[in-house]
């Protein structure tokens, strides 16, 4: 038989089809986030990079084996100065029908810029990473950031039309303070919120055990003061969604830590050197720039393999976060 005359689905061990995608087109970043990065960073040479042909190829090898959604990352993926390129690629397969969604996770510091050529490649929605208001302490968790370039961003990004959601990691301390401030300001433009929780990926010079915060008891806390009832929109994600009474936006929640989602789990990650990674919290990752640089066929085959041995659920411990429970930092494979 003719390789792929009958693309199968991508089915893990347990049952749970693959059907997202995450692709990290960079490891780069023009930001450092306390909770991501170490201060100094040692990035990968370009020529370790997979070419933008290589992304596109890999795509649509995910593609035509089921995957209908596929989110670019990074690192932050607008540094990369071709990624709009691969994007308009891409969205000739969301003409096509066989991509349900494309879409892009961001720091948000070079959205103006793109706003409108993301629309046109049929972007829909972006998320916006932005975890305050507040310019110096914006400063202070991205150590380079100036939160206006963010805040101009998501103006030119909902001008364009693309919806944008909100994402926070929850820390203990101001971020508490600030949350009912977030909240209003997302709502009151028509956006998401989703809280994430700190996952102990990756060296970064800070103690996680001092910021980390478990989003069962924010939720608590947050319930004194806003009506909180279960959304029955679901994003089909790991995020439980919540609809705040008091502004009619949704607030979500993403907790790794405290509430494990892995029985749902629908997702894998390829970073921008071609490592495929079947679970966030799992050290373990295959090549396949190896595979693709000698054919479809063999590429094909090892995503196959790795996705039968998809781990059943990671194994955070939020008792134990003086440590990085996994070497490779967030920004090596995207959130
Ligand atoms: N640079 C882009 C951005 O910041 O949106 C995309 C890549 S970033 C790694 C993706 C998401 O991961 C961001 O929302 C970021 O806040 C989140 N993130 C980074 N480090 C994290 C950590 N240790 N625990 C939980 N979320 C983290
Ligand atoms: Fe860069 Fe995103 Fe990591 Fe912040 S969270 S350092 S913006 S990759």
């Amino acid at each position: 038989m003719p390789f792929d005359a009958t693309p199968a689905p991508l089915i893990d061990g347990f049952g749970r089809s693959v059907t997202y995608l995450r692709l990290s087109v960079t490891d780069r970043c023009d930001l450092r986030c306390t909770y991501c990065m170490a201060e100094k960073m040692c990035f990968l040479p370009k020529r370790d990079l997979l070419s933008l042909e290589e992304l596109a190829r890999l795509s649509e090898l995910f593609i035509r084996h089921g995957v209908r959604k596929l989110r670019i990352t990074g690192g932050e993926p607008l540094v990369r100065r071709d990624v709009m390129d691969l994007l308009a690629d891409l969205s000739r397969r969301l003409d096509s029908g066989a991509l349900d969604e494309l879409t892009l996770t961001t720091n948000g510091t070079l959205l103006e810029r793109h706003a409108e050529r993301l629309a046109r490649c049929g972007v829909k929605r972006v998320n916006v990473s932005l975890d305050t208001l507040d310019a110096d302490r914006y400063r202070a968790i991205t150590r380079l950031g100036d939160i206006s370039r963010v805040l101009a961003g998501i103006d030119a990004a909902r001008a364009a039309g693309l919806r944008v959601k909100l994402n926070a990691v929850a820390s203990r301390g101001a971020f508490e303070d600030e949350l009912d401030e977030l909240i209003r300001f997302a709502h009151g433009r028509g956006m998401d919120l989703t809280l994430i929780e700190e996952m102990p990926l990756g060296e970064t010079g800070q103690d996680r055990s001092r910021s980390v915060l478990s989003l069962r008891d924010l939720q608590a806390d947050l319930s004194r003061r806003w009506t909180l009832t279960p959304s029955r929109r679901s994003s089909g994600g790991p995020a439980r969604y919540m609809t705040v009474a008091e502004t009619g936006g949704r607030l979500g929640f993403i907790s790794p830590m405290s509430c494990n989602f892995c029985a749902l789990c629908n997702r894998v990650r390829v970073s921008c050197t071609g490592r495929l990674y079947t679970c966030m919290g799992d050290e373990a990752s295959v090549d396949l720039r190896g595979p693709l640089r000698r054919s479809d066929e063999e590429a094909m085959e090892a995503i196959r393999q790795a996705i039968a041995e998809k781990p059943e659920r990671h194994q955070f411990d939020m008792n134990d976060m003086s440590r990085p429970a996994v070497s490779r930092h967030m920004s090596a494979l995207g959130g």
